[in-house]
């Protein structure tokens, strides 16, 4: 079920659980600003979430009120991430869902990685 990204954060969602390592993920990377982990149901032979360490909602959660700092350090765990992935060369996608019609079912930010094959062109 899509979220209200317009709502206070949530600290029992799941992916603040596994921040806190309250549950298990299968982690690629973990720096001060980001994690980086396995989706549970890829959707392409790389399917890698990253999210901010720090409490946001979405991405517009995220580029409104977080400190530039952690912006930088998202952004950099991120392109990180697809390098260590071994993704660049091929080419890969990053997606972020927001809201409702964006079909956001988490409500901390998280940027999807897919690679490891032709994607396609997606507009939307
Ligand atoms: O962008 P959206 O919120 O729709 O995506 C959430 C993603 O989180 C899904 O791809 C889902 O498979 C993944 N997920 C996960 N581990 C969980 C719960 C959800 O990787 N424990």
């Amino acid at each position: 079920m899509p979220i209200d990204p317009t709502l206070a954060y949530d600290h029992s969602n799941i992916f603040a659980r596994i921040l806190r390592g309250e549950i298990p993920a299968k982690k690629v990377y973990e720096d001060d600003f980001a994690l980086a982990f396995h989706d549970i149901a890829p959707q392409a032979p790389v399917h890698v979430l990253v999210i901010p360490k720090g409490a946001y909602v979405s991405w517009d959660d995220f580029s409104a009120h977080a400190p530039a700092e952690e912006i930088a350090g998202f952004i950099r765990a991120v392109g990180h991430v697809a390098r260590e992935q071994g993704l660049v060369a091929p080419g890969y996608r990053l997606l972020a869902n927001v809201g409702m019609d964006g079909g956001q079912e988490v409500p901390h930010l998280h940027v999807h990685l897919f690679g490891g094959k032709p994607l396609g062109r997606m507009i939307a």
